[in-house]
């Protein structure tokens, strides 16, 4: 039997507004003293109030935006209601039955596939307070109670779990690039829970799924749902698939999923209407500017930068990852082109070839950002006319990137210093007196050349390149060897 998985993710991100989504208090609680960052509000004293924070509803409105979700004109806060530790008030302010937003989607790239995910709805919710298990006892840290999220769930769209990954790091990014989340899945600023069944391919219907949580990483996501894959599988070929709904956690450790309930119900959250809290009324004009005050988002640049600028896939994969790399490629390009009559790909070849290949990994070896190079654009794009007139070749030109980096001088003055110049195609003061110096040393190997063993030019070529460390053009170098072992 030929089976299918059938994937569904369920996504938390936290917005990282000032304050808190329903009161005042500091939203940086996670760097903060455990229990310092709270009021009666998020603690659910009786009698407070809670007041929505704008904020936080302008940052899902533009996340659900980027997801090509339709936002609602209306919509509503409810209560959640159930009893945990991680909850002081009993219930989450969530949305139910009117959510912010519906119906959307997110195209990723796998490879050369373009795949479409639908979205289901992306809705504004309180996050919990933090459970700290210790051996004896489990303590509870309530900063992090109150912090807006917005939960967004897809379809069931996924059928790999390396989509599920691309989906995933896609949603990072443009998260990013919204600066509504740092996104980032290790310290919990995204959160995801997946759903996975297998159907037999052709069947439309689905079956009862398992829903995989503890997912803390990219790779997480991936490994539980290829185990889950296998697990499932051999289920169907024993002729037992899963009949009921399962909550299973991942076991990073052992690489397994691990039983943690079945159920048969759905959980009765007796959801209501917030009370306390008016409806969300927005105009088609307000959501409209909300909308083109977008950014351009990841999938847009990639395009422009390889339509624009000539880039591989690859290049502009990583200069949309890294978006202050991507800006700097940019200006460095401009000004680049004007000295290069004009050639913007050109330009912009030569700058991404240094930026993404070289520069990145000397920023990398001296713990540096973009922002913190020590030498200025215009010193870059200098060093990089000297590459493209050839002033320097590639060997000196990553020395003298190197000590740029390291003393922030202009190129032309390390290059003069340092000795790190092309010699010039006529140089004869060096190059004359270094191949007269080579030949009278082999002797043998110039009568073997002359007597028609031309095959030792190469020979040459290397010795007065190792002699001149690397400083004169090869080809001219070749030349100038020519005319002098033809003999007088
Ligand atoms: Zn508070």
């Amino acid at each position: 039997m030929k089976l299918e998985p059938v994937i569904g993710l369920e996504i938390h991100v936290q917005l990282k507004t000032k304050s808190k989504m329903f009161c005042a208090c500091d939203n940086t609680g996670e760097s903060q003293p455990v229990n310092t960052t709270i009021c009666p509000v998020c603690m659910g004293h009786p009698g407070t109030l809670p007041v929505p924070n704008i904020e936080g509803i302008r940052m899902a409105i533009r996340a659900a935006l980027a997801l090509n979700l339709n936002i609602n004109q209306h919509s509503k806060f409810d209560r959640k209601n159930y009893f945990y530790p991680d909850l002081p008030k009993g219930y989450q302010i969530s949305q139910y039955d009117e959510p912010l937003s519906q119906e959307g989607y997110l195209d990723i790239e796998l490879g050369d596939e373009a795949v479409r995910v639908g979205i289901e709805r992306l809705h504004l919710e309180e996050d919990t307070a933090k459970l700290l298990h210790g051996e004896a006892s489990t303590l509870v840290d309530f900063n992090r109670a109150g912090t807006p999220l917005a939960e967004i769930v897809t379809k069931p769209d996924i059928k790999t779990p390396a989509a599920a990954k691309a989906f995933l790091q896609e949603l990072r990014l443009i998260m990013r690039y919204l600066e509504v989340s740092e996104a980032d899945m290790e310290k919990g600023h995204l959160r995801c829970d997946a759903n996975i069944s297998l159907r037999p391919v052709g069947e439309s219907k689905l079956y009862p799924k398992t829903e995989i949580k503890n997912l803390n990483s990219f790779r997480s996501v991936e490994h539980a749902l290829q185990h889950e894959i296998e697990r499932q599988s051999e289920l169907w070929q024993a002729g037992q698939p899963p009949t009921v709904t399962a909550t299973r956690g991942w076991d990073e450790k052992k690489g397994v999923t691990v039983l943690q309930r079945e159920k048969e119900a759905v959980h009765d959250y007796r959801y209501f209407p917030e009370p306390d809290i008016p409806p969300l009324d927005f105009t088609a004009e307000q959501i409209e500017a909300w909308r083109a005050d977008l950014p351009e988002l990841p999938a847009a640049r990639r395009r422009r930068f390889k339509a624009d600028y000539g880039l591989s896939a690859a290049d502009a994969k990583y200069l949309v990852e890294d978006r202050a790399a991507g800006d700097f490629m940019v200006r460095v390009t401009t000004a680049l082109a004007s000295e290069l009559e004009g050639d913007v790909k050109a330009a912009a070849k030569l700058a991404t070839n240094w930026i993404v290949h070289k520069l990145a990994e000397l920023l990398n070896e001296n713990h540096l950002r973009l922002d913190q190079l020590p030498f200025s654009l215009s010193q870059f794009v200098g060093f990089l006319m000297l590459v493209a007139r050839r002033q320097v070749n590639s060997t000196n030109a990553q020395l003298l990137l190197r000590q740029m980096t390291a003393t922030g001088k202009d190129p032309e003055a390390i290059m003069e210093a340092d000795n790190l110049g092309q010699l010039a195609a006529g140089d004869d003061d060096i190059l004359g007196p270094t191949v007269e110096k080579i030949m009278a040393a082999n002797a043998e190997q110039v009568n073997q050349y002359r007597a028609g063993k031309t095959a030792l030019l190469k020979f040459f070529v290397g010795l007065v390149m190792r002699d001149t460390k690397g400083r004169v053009d090869p080809k001219t170098v070749e030349e100038y060897l020519m005319q002098q072992l033809k003999g007088k």
